[in-house]
């Protein structure tokens, strides 16, 4: 008999018992509804998506394997850059993916670089495959492209059409010429983190970023920290509390790091997602013209809390991607290592941790892809869901990954010692994981008082 390459314990292929065979003899119109295609996951997956999506998919992957994959390690080694530096590297890489479309999709075609057949469908979802796929390869540098998506989301949920018009598009047409824009997104402040992020808290918060009335606009005040890509952008939707109010005050200021009293003060060195900065920025007394805030004053909370719902299909899809990525390398590890003489992949015990691995990612990009299909309205419960349940269960692939792989896996060049580093930060931000499960509670509170009566 002539037998295809195959695993120990297994049947080859052609083995007249094996599944691949099996149903051939059977009736010529039952035989297509039982016999699957060969393909991997991957593909089985794409096939499930509208075909504008897939076709996104697909380009966000060759993307990823052309412009991230030769980056990933050196970038994660590479010594953080000064305030207003960037590695070459990257900064070709940003001109790149600006040409590519791939820092202008918010809007679409002729305004933005988003296909209108993508645009048919929500948002987050496309939002969420990019990451996915930019993460298997390189989270850090799908970072330093996400959060400027993440900066020009407020000007979309502000619904101001003039801020559109003024900051968004030129700055789109800039990138899309070759010359990339950068926005980021600042609310973090050293005194408010969660609160930023959730109701109770903010309730309470004595807020850093203060702004003042002045003659023509306002007066900033304050200092904002771990504002990723905050060291580059050009563009900061910054979100200030009126002078001597709460966070219920929140406006949303467009600042421009040409703003005098505008200061990156520093970079952090944190432990993943190198490529992109976290920046500690400050502003001394920065005049914000009237004409620079976004939506109307004291909006300001209205709109994070529309951007963070939106974004956290994002860093699940961060989540999915990591996981991805972290099975990937624990299977070509499997094969090309030998115990006792054979490849780890003949091992059961090792098939039985690569299946879990594989069904657990594909149960997270499941609940998110169901989740994201209708999230035309992007909402709290199901977004925060989303990130802390497919985040989390990303860490926990991951470290499958680690356990298989023993002391190869805590070297770099292993890429899943980067991926963890990367993975266990997807916990923290977009409000840490016990933050996100809150935010359920908060978002299903009268659901659950509704039950606790009738009961
Ligand atoms: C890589 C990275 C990138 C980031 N990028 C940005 C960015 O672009 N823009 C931006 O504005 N911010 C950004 N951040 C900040 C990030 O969103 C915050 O770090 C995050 O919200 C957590 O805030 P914190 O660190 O201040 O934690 P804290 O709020 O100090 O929380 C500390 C601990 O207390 C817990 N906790 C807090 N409140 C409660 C509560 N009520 N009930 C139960 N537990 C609670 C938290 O879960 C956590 O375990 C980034 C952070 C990182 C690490």
């Amino acid at each position: 008999m002539n037998l295809q390459p195959h695993l120990d314990g297994y049947l080859s292929p052609d083995h007249p018992l094996s599944p691949r065979g099996l149903f051939a003899d059977l009736p010529a119109f039952i035989r297509p509804l039982v016999t699957p295609k060969l393909t991997t996951i991957w593909e089985q997956d794409t096939a499930t998506l509208p075909s504008a999506l897939g076709r996104a998919r697909r380009r966000y992957r060759s993307f990823a394997e052309q412009e991230l994959r030769h980056r990933a390690l050196p970038m994660d080694l590479a010594p953080h850059p000064q305030p207003g530096e960037i590695l070459p590297s990257l900064a070709d890489l940003l001109k790149t993916a600006g040409r590519e479309g791939m820092l202008t999709d918010l809007l679409p075609r002729p305004l933005g670089s988003a296909s209108l057949g993508a645009y048919r469908y929500p948002l987050v979802w496309a939002q969420a495959l990019r990451c996915e796929e930019l993460s298997r390869v390189c989270a850090g540098q799908m970072l330093l492209l996400s959060a400027h998506s993440l900066g020009v989301l407020p000007i979309a949920f502000a619904g101001d059409l003039g801020a559109m018009r003024r900051f968004v598009l030129p700055a789109y047409r800039q990138t899309m010429a070759g010359d990339p824009h950068i926005f980021a997104y600042a609310i973090t402040e050293p005194s408010a983190g969660s609160d930023a992020e959730e109701g109770h808290g903010a309730s309470v918060s004595r807020p850093g970023v203060v702004a003042k009335r002045v003659n023509g606009g306002w007066s900033l005040q304050g200092r904002k920290v771990f504002i990723s890509g905050g060291d580059i952008a050009k563009s900061i939707t910054v979100f200030a509390a009126l002078e001597n109010e709460g966070i219920e005050s929140w406006t949303c200021f467009l600042v421009t790091s040409d703003m005098p009293g505008f200061e990156v003060v520093r970079n952090e060195l944190k432990m993943g997602m190198r490529a992109s900065a976290a920046a500690e920025i400050a502003f001394h007394d920065v005049f914000v013209p009237d004409d620079h805030v976004i939506g109307k004053p004291r909006q300001g909370w209205a709109i994070n809390r529309a951007t963070l719902n939106a974004s956290r299909y994002a860093v699940a899809g961060m989540g999915v991607g990591l996981a991805q990525g972290a099975t990937e390398a624990a299977i070509d590890f499997a094969r090309h290592t030998e115990l006792a003489g054979k490849a780890l992949v003949n091992f059961q015990e090792v098939q039985l941790q690569i299946a879990n691995m594989m069904t657990e990612t594909s149960a997270i990009r499941g609940m998110l892809w169901q989740a994201a299909r209708k999230a035309y309205v992007a909402r709290q419960d199901r977004s925060s869901m989303c990130k802390f349940h497919c985040t989390d269960r990303a860490v926990r692939v991951v470290e499958m990954a680690l356990e298989m792989m023993g002391n190869h896996g805590t070297l770099h060049d292993s890429c899943v010692e980067k991926i963890y580093r990367d993975a266990r930060l997807t916990q923290i931000f977009e409000g840490t994981n016990q933050i996100n499960r809150l935010a359920v509670i908060e978002d299903q509170q009268e659901q659950l008082l509704a039950r606790i009566e009738r009961h």
